[in-house]
């Protein structure tokens, strides 16, 4: 399991070591086809800063070998807040009195068939709040059933499950599991997650190892950016990156950068990533992974998804809300966060399709399953 490879890792010499990188380091990692952690390291270090034009070359260079000039269009339903976590950083933290929300089948199927209103979508992330007895797993067996017909893929993004519940979810035809383990500082994941299942470390991060030993077909990680030293968190994404694709190699990996966004409970980020050190990262994890999938939300402003989509960005959402039913209506709900890009499906597959990209709506058949 991943927790027992993490422990010969130290959060505090893995910064240092990020710090005394030099331009000497960055040079030589951007020589190498194939990346070590100690190149990884070197490239996201501020002595890159100087080398950003060459890192953004290179990543676009690779990204079109691998996947073309494509970027596959997902959208996300949220289909329940109920959440008993405390995450000092969420909207819909267990002590935010806020109306709760669990849609019933019915209104699952409202929203799918609002969903495909709005565009041709057929990877539909299924995003749900941490409350077993409510979203637990017989919930969101009878939800993939639900949105089956609708969609060709169907991903969720819920609390980490037993491998028996993953395997029981493939069965009711679940693609791909994206969780966050939002920081890897074992020691200040505490104050984060005071309290709630969510508050357990181990059971959190080895979550991947029991996704992987599902076979789930493709996987999604990220940490929140905001919380810890990005730099840190981002290398020890890498390392976990890396365990996997030798553990689990049948699955595919995708990753996802989300920048801290207001939440109620108005709770401020302790590290603000800028706009060129997103693009730093992102031009990194291409280098370090040609395969891997690079993700950005609408969290992210029109104007710099435009830019990041031609240099290493492969997939990206449009249209989301970030409330249970907020595609067919919004009584009472309360949104996760802020989205940045509001645009419609439609206009931003124009945008891409203007800069001579393909917005790929499907690229997975059901029968794969
Ligand atoms: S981040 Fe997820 S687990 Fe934490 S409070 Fe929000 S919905 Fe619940």
């Amino acid at each position: 399991m991943f927790y027992d490879e993490l422990q010969q890792y130290d959060w505090d010499a893995t910064t240092d070591a990020i710090a005394r990188k030099t331009a000497d380091d960055v040079r030589r990692a951007l020589s190498h086809d194939r990346l070590t952690i100690d190149d990884f390291m070197a490239l996201i270090s501020p002595a890159a800063e100087p080398f950003l034009e060459q890192m953004a070359q290179k990543s676009q260079r690779l990204t079109r070998e691998r996947f073309g000039k494509t970027i596959s269009m997902y959208i996300p339903m949220y289909v329940s807040n109920a959440c008993t976590n405390h995450c000092v950083y969420c909207g819909f933290n267990h002590h935010n009195p806020l109306a709760r929300v669990t849609l019933t089948q019915e209104q699952v199927k409202a929203e799918c068939e609002a969903i495909r209103r709005l565009g041709p979508f057929e990877n539909l992330l299924i995003v749900s709040g941490e409350f077993p007895s409510l979203n637990g797993p017989d919930y969101l067996e009878k939800v993939l059933h639900t949105c089956r017909p609708y969609f060709h893929n169907l991903t969720i993004e819920v609390m980490p499950l037993k491998q028996q519940a993953y395997e029981r979810l493939i069965e009711s035809g679940l693609n791909g599991v994206v969780c966050f383990q939002e920081t890897y500082n074992e020691a200040n994941y505490k104050k984060y997650h005071p309290r709630g299942m969510k508050s357990d470390f181990k059971w959190r991060v080895n979550g991947f190892d029991r996704m992987g030993a599902a076979g789930l077909h493709k996987i999604g990680m990220g940490v929140l950016i905001g919380l810890e030293d990005w730099r840190t968190d981002v290398t020890y994404m890498a390392r976990h990156l890396l365990y996997l694709r030798k553990n689990y190699w049948r699955t595919r990996f995708s990753v996802n950068f989300p920048r801290m966004c207001p939440a109620e409970g108005g709770y401020q980020p302790k590290v603000v990533m800028t706009d060129k050190e997103l693009a730093q990262l992102t031009f990194a994890f291409r280098l370090f992974d040609h395969d891997v999938d690079i993700s950005y939300s609408t969290r992210e402003k029109p104007e710099f998804r435009a830019n990041m989509m031609q240099l290493g960005v492969t997939s990206m959402s449009a249209g989301s809300k970030t409330e249970p039913g907020g595609y067919v209506s919004t009584p009472e709900a309360l949104e996760q966060f802020e989205v940045s890009d509001d645009r419609s499906p439609r206009a931003v597959a124009a945008e891409i399709s203007r800069l001579g990209y393909e917005p790929v709506w499907k690229d997975w058949d059901r029968r794969f399953d």
